[in-house]
């Protein structure tokens, strides 16, 4: 027997992490009646736990779809941000100053050299400097340093604040947010028409299924058996003062992304444990090592925290966006290293498609069909 029914909607959004809740505040923006439904804390998972890094030019090294997405959702970032803020009254540190990417020793050195005639082949936006120019940007940067990519018009965000905001500014604008864990999709001749929550039934006309590393402990998830799965990320910040670095740096294993306070998160690593969480000494020494190899001056700096959260991991790192076989149910899950990144755009996209209108990029590439085939 189906179980009380405790809502209807238009749309039910199943979790409240940076993309169910950008999703939702869309749809509530154009007047939807959107349900949001979160087990534990809105944003409080992935979302709060990344470095807030928004560099297609790193992260989408070969030009294709998924940097053309990754560049589409860059560009809409500060129009994104300046509506979250003033929806939401926080700030969300969005900081237009550019990624370096550095190489420390000659064979990445000669990595970013190929890279970077590729991406002017393709007239994409980076420079190359060499190693005096780049400590010429960041003079906390190591001796060590042969030379950089710096792309100059990426961003960084602090993801915290921002997976906060989001939600704050998506309730703002209509949209509801329950507490409690989503146990199904329930689909009822062939289409998906709600959930069952464990607070009771949800009726809507339709479903998205934005539950990060965990989408597939949804039942009638509707995807195939290994399309999302938990990648650990662990992460150390690091206190200087005044601040040792301004922006984002990658090495050829890690990254430090600082913030305006002098504050540096140093990350991450990339481990396969399933749902384990934890900080562990590997994991720490991995990501310390990171930091000072880019600026050893950090060797100084006290630690002030700490964590680690799960990547929801896509077996080709693109997310998994659009319908899929079941009518009425969508995905926006699937993100891996880029659902900072990629927010803006998933939620213009998932929320076109909710709203009847065609979305700004073609979606093919991130069916999740693509991963029937693997
Ligand atoms: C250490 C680390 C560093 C990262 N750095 C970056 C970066 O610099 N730049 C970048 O772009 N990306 C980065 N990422 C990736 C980014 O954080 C994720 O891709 C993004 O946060 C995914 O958003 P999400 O909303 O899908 O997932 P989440 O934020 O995890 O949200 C999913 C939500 O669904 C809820 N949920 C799950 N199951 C259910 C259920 N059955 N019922 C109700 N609720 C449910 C969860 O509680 C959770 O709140 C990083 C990730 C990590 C871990």
């Amino acid at each position: 027997m189906a179980p009380p029914s405790i809502a209807t909607a238009d749309v039910v959004v199943i979790g409240a992490g940076l993309q169910g809740s950008a999703v939702a505040l869309r749809l509530a923006q154009a007047g939807r009646r959107v349900v949001v439904l979160e087990r534990s804390v809105p944003g409080a998972e992935a979302s709060s736990a990344a470095g807030g890094i928004l560099s297609p030019g790193v992260e989408a090294a070969e030009p294709g779809p998924f940097y053309a997405l990754c560049r589409a959702s860059l560009a809409r970032y500060p129009g994104w941000i300046a509506e979250v803020e003033a929806a939401s009254g926080m700030h969300a540190g969005f900081r237009a100053l550019g990624t370096l990417e550095v190489a420390l020793d000659d064979l990445h050195a000669q990595v970013l050299a190929s890279r970077a005639e590729r991406l002017h082949a393709h007239r994409l936006p980076v420079e190359v400097l060499d190693g005096d120019a780049a400590r010429a940007l960041e003079p906390g940067l190591s001796p060590e340093a042969r030379g950089a990519l710096h792309f100059t018009d990426e961003a960084s965000v602090d993801a915290r604040a921002l997976a906060r905001a989001v939600p704050i500014a998506a309730a703002r604008a209509g949209a509801t947010f329950l507490t409690g864990q989503v146990r199904r999709i329930r689909i009822e001749g062939g289409r998906a028409v709600g959930v069952d929550h464990e607070r009771g039934r949800i009726d809507a006309g339709a479903v998205v299924l934005a539950a990060g590393a965990w989408s597939l402990q949804v039942e009638g998830h509707g995807l195939p058996p290994r399309a999302v799965r938990p990648v650990r990320g662990q992460m150390a910040v690091l206190d200087t003062r005044p601040p040792l670095l301004r922006r984002v740096i990658f090495s050829g294993h890690g990254y430090v992304v600082p913030r305006p306070d002098g504050r540096i998160l140093c990350g991450a690593t990339m481990e396969e444990v399933g749902f384990e969480r934890g900080v562990t000494a590997g994991g720490l020494l991995h990501v310390l090592k990171v930091g000072l190899e880019i600026a050893p001056a950090l060797a100084q700096a006290p630690v002030v925290e700490t964590w680690s959260n799960f990547r929801p991991a896509s077996p080709d790192g693109a997310p998994i966006l659009g319908p899929g076989a079941v009518p009425d149910l969508f995905y926006a899950t699937g993100h891996t290293r880029n659902g900072i990144l990629l927010a803006p755009i998933t939620a213009d996209a998932i929320g076109a498609l909710l709203l009847g209108e065609r979305p700004p990029v073609d979606l093919a590439p991130f069916s999740p069909s693509r991963l029937e085939q693997r």
